[in-house]
């Protein structure tokens, strides 16, 4: 079950939608779809990623998705759609996020902002008085691209798929 809800500035009421959760994806990032391929493709999104893994795949031992079911409260903990933020531009958007662990290490997406091309974090929201900041990394503040202000607050809509 996936899920998304919207948000808006505070101050100037620009809103935008966040996805988290998982939709389909309990059955793991591995598993091939009807069109032969397996399903990260469809998450990761560059051949440079997909390269990537499969490499991993052939290379590496024990190969698994870090997979604990996916927690509302625990929203780090597993694969999933996940607000990012990019440190630059401040610009968020909504990622797939998943691990991969093996013999020696593990492996997490690097996704990169579609305006700035840096590599973008997984954020959160934080709690600040009525309203909430959204933080990525070590104090890495989300800003209204309209009009600069920090903070926002729920509006009515909410997503849901499955
Ligand atoms: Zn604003
Ligand atoms: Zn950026």
């Amino acid at each position: 079950m996936g899920e998304g809800y919207g948000l808006e500035c505070e101050r100037c009421k620009h809103s935008f939608e966040i996805h988290e959760g998982g939709g389909f994806l309990d059955y793991g990032i591995f598993r091939t779809e009807p069109n032969g391929k397996p399903k990260f493709h469809e998450y990761v999104g560059t051949a440079k990623m997909i390269a990537e893994i499969n490499d991993i795949m052939r290379t590496k031992e024990n190969v698994a998705e870090y997979h604990p079911p996916y927690d509302p409260n625990k929203k780090f903990s597993g694969s999933g759609w996940k607000m990012y933020l990019c440190p630059e531009c401040r610009r968020l958007d909504s990622r797939y996020y998943f691990r991969i662990t093996f013999t020696g290490g593990e492996y997490e997406p690097p996704y990169h902002c579609k305006k700035c091309k840096k590599k973008i974090l997984p954020a959160k929201l934080r709690k600040s008085g009525d309203a909430m900041r959204i933080v990525a990394g070590k104090g890495i503040w989300w800003k209204c691209p309209k009009c600069g202000h920090d903070k926002v607050v729920y509006n009515n809509v909410i997503i849901c798929w499955d």
